[in-house]
């Protein structure tokens, strides 16, 4: 077995369960061991830390998974981790207004790698490390069991593969394929979900709070739903009593199934809708310069800093839609603003918009902060496992 030595001064952070091994704290690498094989991190005298997943080609290159020397890091302690994790979703999984969350997530639920997501009767699996793609297989036919689903799906796409030495795909594990088009329940509402061809894991399902948070702001109110995909925030919008809806989003299909979305759960009789599919930063300036304003504008904008080395040119990003916003609103409207850079931090978050209402000559409160939703906790140890930020404000002027 391969054995990974953490230089003295890199060994802390991981006594105390931090789950990454940064290809800078290792001192010594025995045994040659392969990509996505299990190995024994240990510190310069030999002492044990932990048992955890190598990953060769990545700047994360071991991923830990257990820190008790006795564990067998076998399919069972696999299957009893899952098993956990689901049972932690209990909140979710005995509400009848729903049948779509994530059941695992990854480092926050102690299985660093493995990401899946529940979509009414099927399961969408992700393996982030080359560790997890070996054995998903064998993950998911005992996720068949434990959750009776009728089949899971890997979608396995993004530049994330390739840090790894992983190729991209999307295809059956276990079970049967889900049908081309999957209806699913959020509170209370009929979402269609493409489970191969949608985005992400096909529903941003860590909105799912913070949808229900703005209609508390939305009756009678004319929406901006600005980075709409397929509508979600618009649905909870026109459910809660929103008079309109505009939606703009870069991709033509995510908002067909938007409107599709919107005629499943309302008479389209009952609320006007309008799209725009374009880039959301000419957008912004259109709407401006045609003096067209809003009651509530909601900016869920996708990761504008995937790295660190981003966050300058984000920050500039998320203080431009920010102040279009603002300058789109009535006054007293409401702005519901988004960032899931976790690379940004909730401070440099709120300093940004801070700028964007100065430079937009308007004051604003914030009403409310909101993180992601309850099946993506967050692990204290794992600090880096807290990404989605959003203010719900109000625009003052
Ligand atoms: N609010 C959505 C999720 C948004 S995900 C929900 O809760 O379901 C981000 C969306 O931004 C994606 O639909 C993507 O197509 C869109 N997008 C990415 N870049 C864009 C751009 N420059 N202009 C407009 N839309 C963009």
């Amino acid at each position: 077995m391969g054995i990974i030595k953490i230089k003295n001064s890199r060994v802390k952070p991981l006594m105390l369960h931090h789950p990454w091994v940064m290809s800078g704290a290792v001192s010594e690498i025995v045994n040659k061991p392969e990509n996505g094989s299990l190995v024994k991190v240990v510190t310069e005298n030999d002492e044990f830390i932990a048992w955890g997943f190598f990953s060769k080609h990545s700047q994360i290159c071991v991923r830990l998974l257990s820190w008790n020397a006795s564990d067998a890091i076998d399919m069972e302690w696999f299957s009893s981790r899952m098993s956990e994790s689901i049972k932690r979703r209990l909140a979710l999984s005995s509400r009848s207004d729903l049948n779509a969350y994530r059941l695992i997530y990854s480092e926050a639920d102690f299985i660093p790698g493995l990401i899946v997501d529940k979509y009414s009767d099927y399961l969408v699996l992700q393996s982030v490390t080359a560790g997890i793609d070996k054995i998903k297989r064998d993950l998911a036919d005992i996720l068949l069991q434990l959750t009776g689903a009728c089949g899971v799906v890997e979608k396995n796409i993004g530049p994330f593969r390739a840090t790894e030495g992983l190729s991209e795909s999307s295809t059956l594990l276990a079970g049967t394929n889900p049908p081309d088009c999957l209806d699913i329940i959020e509170s209370g509402f009929r979402f269609q979900v493409d489970m191969l061809s949608g985005q992400k894991t096909s529903f941003y399902l860590d909105q799912r709070a913070n949808k229900s948070r703005i209609s508390h702001y939305v009756s009678d109110c004319s929406v901006l739903d600005v980075f709409s995909y397929t509508g979600g925030f618009s649905v909870y919008a026109i459910g809660a009593g929103a008079r309109s809806v505009c939606r703009i989003d870069i991709s033509e299909s995510a908002l067909k199934t938007g409107t599709q979305n919107l005629r499943l759960n309302f008479d389209p009789l009952s609320f006007q809708d309008s799209i725009m599919c374009q880039d959301a930063f000419s957008a912004l300036r259109d709407l401006i310069r045609s003096k067209v304003y809003f009651d509530l504008i909601i900016l869920d904008p996708p990761k504008l800093a995937p790295r660190r080395s981003a966050v300058k040119n984000a920050l500039r990003a998320y203080k431009d839609l920010n102040m279009q916003a603002m300058k789109l609103l009535k006054p007293d409207g409401i702005l519901a603003t988004f960032s899931c850079s976790g690379a940004i931090s909730l401070d440099q978050f709120r300093d940004t918009l801070m700028w964007a209402a100065a430079d937009s000559k308007c004051e604003a409160h914030i009403l409310e902060m909101l993180t992601q939703g309850i099946d993506h906790p967050v692990r204290l140890s794992f600090p880096e496992s807290i990404y989605l930020k959003g203010f719900i404000c109000r625009i003052i002027r």
